[in-house]
């Protein structure tokens, strides 16, 4: 069966990876010279709205998916009206606009940060008026790694910020001191059958994710469960679907969401039964989905910015490192590596010196 990929970054990459052993080959879509997926596949270099390159895509493959959350919805219907695209197109643009992402929260109960629509400095005023400070004014689309985002703490940033930022459709957001941040990685079926990893604990530096470990029996595994579930089942989801909380007052607080395999979820290539990546495929190629039990403890940490030192972490025990095959580049995440054991207690033991090697050469 040939899969055809929207997008040709680190998950593509991780996909074709997943993919191999299930005899499944792969065409990527994507504008990037230096497309890291695209030597585990054929790669049609051009732009997601060139119509003559969608067309050639749809024709080379039997069904699509993508690992590019940003592509149009104008593309997205091209394609899903010549072949079968999992997650849908109305799914794919569901979690596009951080507004109407909050609104679809909102509408099936799922709490979120008090926020404003934002689209003029005295606008941006008023809101900060009624949400106080501190705040976040982020891009309603787009964004990524925490780009496109002020964290304001004194009315004399709003101007500055509204400056950088306010060419574009804005929303601001009460900033949540929260306890912790978590992510449920739910994967569901062509048949409506659903499955869930454990929650995984993220840590964020600068909004971009450092550190992700998968919970043990954490007590919110539930209602993380029952919000993915909610959203999943609204937009007749194929495929993996990320959901990204803010823990506060002990409840869940919805973030946002990702249509597709996660950062926070490259753990479970080596830590969990069947990968996220693998469930993806499972689910966007019709076949039953693998379990989403932990095998043992595991951590992942991104590789960040320079150049890591591969040697040094191969030789740490318990170390699993994957490098993308991109230019290292400040802010860049370029490889992640899992660190995995067999009991919690141990892992911290072997993460450590991992993180402290990590930390020598993050950027
Ligand atoms: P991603 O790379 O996950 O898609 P993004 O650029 O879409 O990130 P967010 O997830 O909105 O951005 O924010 C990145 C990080 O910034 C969050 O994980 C969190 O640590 C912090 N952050 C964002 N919004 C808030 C908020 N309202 N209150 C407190 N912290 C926040
Ligand atoms: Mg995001
Ligand atoms: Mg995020």
């Amino acid at each position: 069966m040939k899969i055809g990929i929207l997008g040709a970054g680190q998950l593509g990459r991780m996909l074709a990876l997943a993919g191999y052993p299930l005899n499944l080959d792969f065409v990527f879509l994507d504008p990037a010279t230096e497309a890291c997926a695209a030597p585990l596949g054929s790669h049609i270099q051009a732009g997601f709205d060139d119509e003559r390159a969608l067309t050639e895509f749809c024709v080379s493959v039997d069904v699509a998916s993508f690992e590019f959350e940003n592509v149009s919805a104008e593309s997205a219907g091209f394609v899903a009206s010549r072949i079968p695209l999992h997650p849908s197109p109305a799914a794919l643009t569901a979690g596009q606009d951080r507004l109407h992402e909050k609104q679809l929260f909102q509408r099936l109960g799922i709490p979120v940060p008090a926020h404003a629509a934002i689209s003029s400095l005295e606008g941006l005023r008023q809101a900060v008026r009624q949400l106080g400070l501190p705040a976040v004014l982020k891009t309603r689309r787009m964004g990524y790694d925490g780009k496109g985002q002020a964290v304001l703490r004194s009315e004399s940033e709003l101007e500055a910020a509204w400056e950088r930022l306010g060419s574009q459709p804005l929303i601001l957001e009460q900033f949540i001191p929260f306890e912790r941040e978590v992510s449920c990685l739910a994967v569901r079926a062509q048949d409506g059958q659903m499955r869930f990893y454990p929650l995984v604990a993220n840590v964020h530096r600068d909004g971009i994710l450092r550190t992700a470990i998968p919970t043990l029996a954490d007590p919110l595994q539930r209602e993380g469960e029952d919000y993915a579930r909610r959203v999943a089942e609204q937009l007749d989801y194929v495929g993996v679907l990320a959901f990204e909380f803010f823990v506060a007052g002990g409840r869940l607080l919805a973030n946002e969401i990702a249509p597709r395999v996660h950062n926070s979820g490259h753990w479970s290539i080596e830590g969990a039964e069947c990968s996220q990546f693998e469930n993806h495929l499972r689910a966007v190629a019709g076949l039953p989905l693998g379990g989403t039990r932990l095998r043992g403890a595991s951590a992942m940490v991104n590789l960040i910015g320079d150049a890591p030192p591969v040697a040094e972490l191969a030789a740490l025990p318990g170390v699993h490192v994957h490098l993308y095959g991109k230019t290292p580049k400040p802010q860049r995440k370029i490889g992640h590596v899992t660190v995995t054991a067999d009991h919690h207690d141990e892992l911290l033991a072997l993460l450590a010196p991992v993180q402290t090697l990590v930390e020598r050469y993050a950027g």
